[in-house]
């Protein structure tokens, strides 16, 4: 009785997108102001970017004379620190954690650049540029740098927490479970200690923590915080539960595709094609920021969603529906369940949120071709 009609099989971006919640606004840019922006012989790129840098492959490119400046006191530094400067992203000059992206002209980025990039050239329907270079990038035209990638596991980060200096490959594992300096949780946070701390110093407060001499009665305020929150976490699992014994439910892998209203301002919004549910015509509507006037100058983006009726019905359809991240996606999707009663007159719901984790996982899917998600609807029949 599942009603599933895939509309494609296409996979989201590469799952190996970082979140990066820092990441700032991009620029418009002409000039990134890099220590050691990649260095390239730019012969098809425009003249007049300034971040042309330290040259240590000995191309011919005329430096600008401040760079030759900052060129001669680099040479003293560590090979390390000069390839840290070669190897970062050309945008946010961090050292790329996972994938490098480079544009034809061998630019490189980081994926969360890269993504963000592409998801700004959406939102402005103009194709996305290489701030160095100007040449087009997309999906198809960038490629990955896995020597790059490996160059950069090998070089040296700064802990997060501690400041010292490892390989990136194992900065990771380092910052989880081997930093002493890293932050953790008193363990009687359960009955209300507030204490967070380096997690060297956390064996010496719990040995004097206040909290587990505490009465019963003085701990029951945090007990009971505790409580609402499993309290709620059981109200949802239940309505699910009840929903799933409706008689009527369908679901239906969905695409939504990229359109444009024909406003002046044009904007961006995505819709699916008609589908059937309950006999009757259905599409989803979905738009960024809720159609802010310039989503691409925010860097906090959201995606909500609307599911319209598209066809006339005799008596109101009590329907509650949610979106589900389906075979045929890997967005980073929670379960949020909606209800909306249709009828003639109320022929679309509201814009409800699409429960992504972040402005990160919004970019990706902006930067993709079209996303794709499963929607399932209970019909409460009367
Ligand atoms: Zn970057
Ligand atoms: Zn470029
Ligand atoms: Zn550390
Ligand atoms: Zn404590």
């Amino acid at each position: 009785m599942a009603d599933a009609r895939i509309e494609s099989s296409a996979p989201g971006p590469s799952p190996s997108t970082p979140i990066n919640p820092l990441l700032p606004s991009l620029p418009e840019i002409q000039t990134i102001e890099s220590p050691g922006a990649p260095s390239q012989s730019d012969s098809a790129g425009s003249p007049q970017t300034s971040n042309v840098v330290v040259d240590p492959l000995g191309l011919e490119e005329p430096l600008p004379k401040r760079r030759k400046f900052e060129a001669n006191s680099q040479i003293n530094e560590k090979l390390e620190q000069r390839l840290g400067g070669i190897l970062c992203c050309a945008v946010c000059l961090d050292l790329p954690k996972i994938a490098v992206y480079q544009c034809q002209m061998g630019h490189l980025m980081c994926a969360a650049c890269f993504t963000h990039l592409l998801a700004d050239g959406r939102l402005r329907d103009q194709a996305a540029t290489c701030p160095n270079c100007r040449v087009e990038i997309s999906k198809s035209t960038a490629s990955r740098n896995l020597a790059v990638e490996k160059a950069v596991s090998e070089l040296p980060s700064d802990c997060q927490f501690c400041g010292k200096e490892f390989p990136c490959k194992s900065l990771e594992r380092h910052e989880q479970v081997e930093c002493e300096e890293r932050p953790t949780n008193c363990k009687y946070i359960r009955i209300g200690c507030q204490w967070k701390g380096p997690i060297h110093e956390a064996q010496e407060h719990e040995g004097m923590c206040s909290h587990p001499k505490k009465s019963g009665a003085e701990v029951m305020a945090a007990l009971q915080a505790r409580d609402m929150e499993f309290e709620e976490e059981k109200k949802f699992y239940g309505t699910l539960i009840d929903l799933l014994s409706y008689e009527k439910i369908i679901f239906n892998d969905l695409q939504m595709k990229p359109y444009r209203t024909d406003e002046y301002v044009q904007k961006l919004f995505y819709e699916t094609a008609r589908f059937t549910a309950f006999n009757h015509q259905w599409v989803v509507k979905a738009r960024i920021n809720n159609s802010q006037r310039d989503p691409h100058q925010s860097t906090e983006r959201e995606i909500t969603y609307q599911l319209i009726l598209k066809t006339k019905t005799s008596c109101p359809l009590n329907i509650h529906y949610f979106a589900l991240k389906g075979p045929f996606s890997d967005m980073k999707l929670t379960t949020k369940i909606y209800k909306h009663d249709f009828t003639d007159s109320e022929n679309m719901s509201e814009y409800n949120h699409l429960p992504l984790p972040d402005s990160s996982e919004c970019n990706r899917l902006l930067a993709s071709k079209a996303i794709n998600f499963r929607l399932i609807m209970f019909l409460l029949s009367k």
